[in-house]
């Protein structure tokens, strides 16, 4: 088969590599119909996760059709149509028992990594993949949801919602800012709008992604090149700061951002992979009683996305910019990898 296979930072190809097989009774093969890009890809790419190997194929978001099945894997089926959960949970173990199937204890990969897949072992940028744990790993595709739309349920859905609504701890009223306007800041505005706050503003230093937020949202947006940004931000609260900052980056200046708008008794919601070490003022954070959460995304919360999304509740096709042959994945990458320029969102890779 093809796949796009990672060889260092900066450094991917599209080749031919051997097809995957069923290796435990608990995998499923999945063909795989839709795939796409996600901002943790660029950051391997920058060299920002290191566990990464040369040689790994990339990708762990998509949507396929499972061509064959291990003797252990219960309630999937071969032909079923499935959405890849980013993160493989072996359904058994303590942390997965407890639904937190970011630490998913089993041998796969590496034991307390639940994120395995175009990670520590092959993912989904490719024509075929071999998923782990398949009967608690892989969704069926409600009825009526197209293939694409349902490849946001994967990943960026679960991560926005997860980690930046819930682990935030929004509440109704309550005034948002979300900084960071791909993907995964989209989901976490599109998520927070759940919870009914007062406002949700959109910070991010590309104009256009300030812009596309008003459809997932956003009631405002803040560039976040403006001298005045902050002054921006704070006018929108009142005067005290925002009660919930989101991080939705992952590089240094984000973070300092977020704990330069959030009130005292406010949370700031780490979502961002980060490559480089961030600081904390604790010599002067620490009176401000404030609330720090990150984390890797569960995915405890896909099933009843899947719910909404089946109902029409999340605005998901908003999403989706640019549509590409699987075999042209590495337009996809620069395309994406240009956003600002390409105004790219989620990029559909279908085989
Ligand atoms: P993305 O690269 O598409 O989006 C990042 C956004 O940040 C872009 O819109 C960019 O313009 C903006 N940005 C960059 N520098 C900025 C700055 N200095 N000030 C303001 N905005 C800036 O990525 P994405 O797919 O939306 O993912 C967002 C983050 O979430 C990434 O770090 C990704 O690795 C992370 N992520 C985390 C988890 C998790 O489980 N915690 C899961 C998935 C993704
Ligand atoms: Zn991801
Ligand atoms: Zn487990």
């Amino acid at each position: 088969m093809k796949a796009l296979v990672y060889d260092g930072p900066s450094s991917i190809s599209w080749r031919e590599v051997p097809d995957p097989s069923i290796l435990a009774p608990t995998d499923a093969i999945v063909r795989i119909e839709t795939t796409t890009i996600c901002g943790t890809d660029l950051h391997i790419l920058k060299g920002d996760v290191p566990t990464v190997e040369a040689g790994r194929i990339l990708g762990h978001e998509g949507v396929g059709i499972v061509t064959e099945i291990g003797a252990a894997v219960a309630g999937i089926a071969v032909g079923d149509q499935v959405i890849i959960s980013c993160i493989s949970a072996c359904g058994t173990c303590g942390y997965c028992l407890d639904g937190m199937y970011s630490h998913c204890l089993a041998d796969e990969g590496s034991s307390g990594i639940g994120w395995i897949l175009g990670h520590l072992i092959d993912g989904t940028q490719a024509e075929y993949v071999r998923v782990p744990f398949a009967g608690t790993s892989l969704h069926r595709v409600p009825e009526g949801v197209t293939a694409e739309d349902a490849a946001m349920i994967s990943d960026i859905l679960p991560t926005g919602y997860e980690i930046g609504v819930r682990y935030g701890a929004v509440e109704p009223g309550d005034v948002v800012a979300v900084i960071g306007a791909g993907p995964v800041g989209l989901a976490a505005m599109t998520t927070a709008a759940l919870y009914g706050p007062s406002r949700v503003i959109a910070v991010d230093i590309d104009a256009n992604r300030v812009e596309q937020a008003k459809r997932f949202g956003a009631s405002d947006g803040v560039l976040s090149s403006d001298a005045d940004w902050k002054d921006q931000v704070l006018a929108l609260t009142d005067g005290l700061g925002v009660d919930v900052a989101i991080e939705a980056v992952g590089v240094p200046a984000t973070w300092d951002m977020c704990l330069a708008i959030v009130r005292p008794g406010g949370h700031v919601a780490n979502v961002g992979v980060h490559g480089k070490p961030v600081s904390f003022p604790l010599e002067t954070a620490w009176i401000q009683n404030l609330t720090i959460t990150t984390g890797l995304v569960n995915t405890d919360t896909s099933r009843m996305l899947i719910k909404l999304l089946a109902q029409g509740r999340l605005a998901v096709n908003g999403f989706i910019s640019h549509h590409f042959a699987l075999d042209d994945i590495l337009s996809a990458y620069d395309t994406f990898g240009r956003a600002a320029e390409t105004k790219a969102l989620k990029v559909i890779l279908t085989a």
